[in-house]
């Protein structure tokens, strides 16, 4: 055994999916109707649902705040993972993804556990007067305001709670020096920035503890101390 990091193969890769995954038939199906209405495919992978299901039980979690709904395939394996009176709070400004994700929670049968906001998240942060405080907020939208939701969200969140952030690797390209993308991707180079910057602030954050998950596009954890 080595102290190098184990490259995850296509067969490894095939083993986590198989024996490691949040992924049903319903959640396969969102994802293959989703790429049908054009819904990108960027929803975490099977295998970080399965991570943030353990995490909520670990930390027996039953409020949680995620900002980018998409289709719901996050927020569908998160509400799995909570009990009949927990409650994932959603935000989602695109119409398309929203109303999309609106019937895919019904079919689900979790419109109970999951609240479906449409908007931008900075508004309904702004805006959030619950005096119960939240287990876990699962950011995975835009990565320019990381920085801004993780402040809003460090007092709604309680002692021990967690702020898991998605794309830590910034689509692969955290150490890559000067990131090119196509001319319809251009805009994400400015995501790769933002994420180096969120990921070092909250490294330095006296008010969490983090580890860096590689995970799917790699997922930031920071528990709140
Ligand atoms: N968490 C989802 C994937 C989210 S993809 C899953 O794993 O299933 C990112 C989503 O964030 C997109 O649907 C995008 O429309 C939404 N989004 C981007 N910026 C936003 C903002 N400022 N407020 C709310 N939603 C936003
Ligand atoms: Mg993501």
């Amino acid at each position: 055994m080595s102290a190098q990091r184990t490259e995850i193969t296509p067969e490894l890769d095939d083993y986590i999916n198989e024996h490691f995954s949040a992924e049903d038939e319903f959640l396969a199906g969102l994802k293959r109707q989703g790429l049908m209405l054009k819904i990108p495919d960027i929803q975490i992978t099977a295998d970080q649902a399965r991570f943030l299901q353990f995490l909520l039980i670990s930390i027996g979690a039953k409020r949680v705040l995620e900002i980018g709904t998409l289709g719901g395939y996050s927020a569908i394996a998160m509400a799995r993972a909570l009990p009949e009176d927990g409650k994932v709070i959603t935000l989602e400004s695109n119409n398309l993804h929203y109303s999309y994700a609106l019937e895919k929670v019904d079919e689900a049968g979790l419109s109970h556990k999951i609240e479906l906001f449409h908007g931008f998240a900075i508004d309904y942060l702004n805006s959030y007067n619950s005096n119960e405080l939240l287990d876990l907020v699962f950011m995975d939208a835009d990565k320019s305001n990381l920085i801004k939701y993780t402040e809003i969200c460090t007092p709604l969140l309680r002692k021990g709670g967690i702020i898991a952030v998605d794309n830590a690797f910034a689509l692969g390209n955290l150490t890559v020096e000067n990131p090119e993308f196509d001319e319809t991707h251009k805009h994400r180079i400015k995501d790769v920035y933002a994420v180096r910057e969120f990921n070092m602030w909250i490294k330095n954050n006296p008010n969490y503890f983090t580890s860096l998950l590689t995970i799917g596009d790699g997922l930031l954890l920071a528990v709140k101390l």
